[in-house]
């Protein structure tokens, strides 16, 4: 069995003041990092082959220069090989550009599962996913708390408010994974080790037959015009209780229309 897991390389969060006023969009100047949304989605990959028997976990990033910081960690924890595409052209590409990209490196490598988060840490459009199973013409399933692969068949616990249900698709199939619904490894020091000569496959557009105008600044049909913080939480309103406080209450529940 062949699983691919889209992995996004971040910024790191714990480092402030990564959000370009001027564009809208972050600095990706600095080392890039592993996103913890996408160690879910390589530990269900290593899961799922070990449960086969057997097969190869391969790894798809878009990133800039050429960076593979992250990637490294994904292959530390025992993903076999990677895809990284890089390329100055794809600059300033929205969702769309992303899975077109996205979706012409993994259309190559013949998988039978693709893992995706189901939003990323930093851009967290939540659209990525979908649009690689549009650009692909697979069937999406999102939200993905557990999934079994059997006689051609994923089957699938999608997470919802009240529990979960059970979906199975046919493979292949583009499944997003949520957060938090199983304990990603530590990569090892032997794993740390054996990633640095793990097969990185570097991809430009051209490698991709993909043309610049379909990707980039130029590619993006959306821009983001504006960044606005939210707002101050303001002071709560104390009341003294003079023995009324209880209709200060209900007067205050009433506006809120709780009651
Ligand atoms: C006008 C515009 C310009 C932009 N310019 C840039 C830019 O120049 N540089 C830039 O880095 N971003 C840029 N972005 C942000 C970029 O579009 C998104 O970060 C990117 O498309 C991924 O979307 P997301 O993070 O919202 O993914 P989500 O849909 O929230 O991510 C869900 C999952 O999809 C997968 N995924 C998402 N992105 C990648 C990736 N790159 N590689 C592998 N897997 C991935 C991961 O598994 C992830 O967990 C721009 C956005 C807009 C709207």
């Amino acid at each position: 069995m062949k699983v691919v897991v889209c992995v996004k390389q971040i910024p790191d969060p714990a480092v402030p003041g990564q959000l370009d006023p001027e564009t809208g969009t972050l600095r990706r100047d600095d080392k890039l990092i592993l996103d913890e949304s996408d160690s879910y989605g390589v530990e269900m990959a290593l899961q799922l082959v070990e449960a086969a028997g057997g097969g190869e976990v391969s790894l798809v990033s878009m990133a800039p220069r050429a960076e593979t910081s992250g990637l490294r960690t994904a292959l530390a924890m025992g993903a076999d090989a990677a895809v990284l595409i890089s390329d100055d052209a794809l600059a300033g590409s929205d969702a769309l550009g992303t899975a077109k990209a996205l979706g012409a490196a993994i259309g190559g490598l013949d998988a039978d599962l693709v893992l995706a988060g189901t939003e990323s840490s930093d851009g967290y459009t939540g659209t990525v996913p979908e649009m690689v199973a549009g650009v692909l013409g697979l069937p999406s399933v999102t939200f993905a708390k557990h999934i079994e692969i059997a006689d051609g068949i994923a089957k699938v616990q999608r997470q919802t408010e009240a529990g979960y249900d059970q979906v199975e698709c046919a493979l292949p199939v583009v499944v997003s994974v949520t957060a938090g619904v199983v304990e990603p490894r530590y990569p090892s020091f032997k794993g740390i080790m054996a990633a640095k000569k793990k097969p990185v496959d570097h991809k430009d557009l051209a490698g991709l037959g993909l043309e610049a105008s379909a990707v980039g600044a130029d590619g993006s049909r959306q821009e983001t015009v504006s960044v606005t913080d939210a707002p101050e939480r303001e002071a709560g309103e104390i009341v003294t209780d003079e023995g009324d406080a209880h209709n200060n209450i209900v007067e205050f529940l009433t506006e809120l229309k709780v009651i």
